[in-house]
């Protein structure tokens, strides 16, 4: 069990996608898709869209990098 373990029932609040651990120096939840990052407060994450920071187009990168190769790439289109 680790801190980074994110519960299925959360999820963006701008498109329902699921979300990522944050990387980095950063406590945050990510969501790719949407390239916003959600902070993180005091084990709070703070899911107000307004409140989010737009990650910078590495970043998205990294983590689409991250999701698409940590999961089954069998294609199910
Ligand atoms: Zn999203």
């Amino acid at each position: 069990m680790t801190n980074n373990t994110i519960p299925e029932f959360l999820v963006c609040p701008v498109c329902k996608g699921p979300l990522e651990a944050g990387t980095g120096e950063r406590r945050e939840l990510v969501c790719p898709s949407c390239g916003l990052g959600f902070e993180v407060r005091a084990g709070v994450p703070n899911m107000i869209r307004a409140m989010a920071r737009t990650l910078s187009e590495a970043e998205r990168e990294a983590y689409a990098k991250a999701r698409s190769t940590s999961r089954n790439t069998t294609p199910r289109d």
